[in-house]
């Protein structure tokens, strides 16, 4: 039998929820809604009004998400305007934050240079001990697992039912694994946010985020941001994240397996001289991703010898973009000291794309031979 939180959405019912419901005639694909005014003579009534309040190409994108995470879903330029709308909507002045020392840089520099300039007090702790110290007298805890570029886990279903017993909310970044490798909101979290522009987007070409929550007063405070702040997506990217959507499942299915497989190889390669991979039953991450997640993912991290190795290593390889960011059709790999991550010099964080594998091992494998 299988458990809420491991049941993917339907990806079939997903590509069909727009050609359902049209008329003789209609265009199949999404039509670009690229307009900032709508043709509204009299009451407004329920009609678009304003570029800023609503878009016809942003509802149906709403729509797709809102399957893929079953729950009420809103747009947003990027990943960290999707976080900031969630964060500014749920904190005031005297409340206090938890955020994990170990994840997405930025949203540390926004609790660090924003929120606790509006009174908020931020406090981080690292993800492997994330529960140590309890939950009291936090209004929102912030959560990211696997955590990037560490790939350590949280215990979603554990930390989400602490810190509501201690009566605040949760919100967990889910970019890593995508709707599709991990459910958050059915593991009791409150607030979903994920940046669309890595595997969600997965061409490399966009920048998007989104928000999902099943609590209504969250997300009528998170539409009101998005509407006053004006942080809003841009029609013709939406199109491009919608149009991104629809070849999710076989991008994301694609990168997952061949990650395991490349994992595993890696691990035996004398060049490596360290590997994470929550997939790895040696990983430290495993025993929790097994029971809380649907895939492990496609991110994985090598450390090899030396600083000097790791850049000839991605330098050399012609099926890995040497690139920042992650979850695009191209393997991207990128030395994440250069970013003031706390990592070894010559810990790469490796991106699996959607190349054929064996195509893909060979040319790791000789890279790695070769430097
Ligand atoms: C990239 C990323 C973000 C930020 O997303 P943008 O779309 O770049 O704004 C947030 N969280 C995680 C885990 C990310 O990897």
């Amino acid at each position: 039998m299988s458990t809420p939180h491991k049941t993917p959405p339907r990806t079939g019912a997903m590509l069909h929820l727009r050609g359902n419901a049209l008329d003789k005639g209609d265009a199949v694909a999404l039509p670009l809604t690229q307009s900032s005014m709508f043709h509204l003579p009299g009451q407004p009534e329920d009609f678009a009004t304003y570029g800023r309040v609503d878009n016809p190409t942003w509802q149906h994108l709403e729509y797709l998400l809102s399957h893929l995470e079953d729950a009420p879903c809103l747009a947003f330029p990027s990943g960290m305007g999707a976080i900031s709308a969630a964060l500014f909507a749920t904190l005031k002045a005297g409340n206090r934050v938890l955020i994990p020392s170990d994840g997405y840089y930025v949203t540390r520099l926004l609790a660090e240079r924003f929120l606790f300039n509006l009174g908020v007090t931020v406090e981080q702790r690292p993800t492997t001990a994330f529960s140590e110290g309890g939950f009291d007298g936090f209004d929102v805890v912030f959560l990211e697992t696997p955590s990037n570029p560490g790939l350590d886990m949280i215990d979603l279903s554990a930390v989400a039912q602490a810190v509501r017993a201690a009566g605040g909310i949760t919100i967990a970044d889910n970019t890593t694994l995508t709707p599709l490798g991990q459910r958050p909101l059915d593991l009791g979290v409150d607030v979903v946010v994920a940046s669309d522009t890595k595997a969600m987007g997965g061409h490399s070409d966009l920048l998007m985020g989104h928000v999902a929550s099943r609590n209504a007063e969250i997300m009528q405070a998170v539409e009101d941001w998005r509407r006053i702040s004006g942080c809003i997506p841009g029609p013709h990217e939406a199109w491009l994240l919608h149009r991104g959507l629809e070849t999710l499942d076989v991008r994301f299915d694609r990168m997952c397996s061949s990650a395991q497989v490349l994992a595993k190889r890696l691990a035996a390669h004398p060049a490596v001289k360290q590997i994470r991979y929550p997939g790895l039953e040696t990983d430290p991450s495993h025993t929790l991703a097994k029971a809380q997640c649907i895939r492990f993912g496609f991110l994985l991290s090598i450390t090899l010898e030396s600083e000097d190795k790791a850049e000839a290593f991605i330098n050399a390889c012609p099926l890995i973009r040497p690139a920042t960011s992650f979850g695009g059709v191209h393997t991207s790999a990128e030395r994440r000291l250069r970013w003031g991550d706390a990592v070894d010099p010559a810990f790469i964080r490796l991106s699996v794309g959607c190349e054929p594998v064996e195509e893909l091992w060979q040319a790791i494998k000789h890279a790695l031979d070769t430097i």
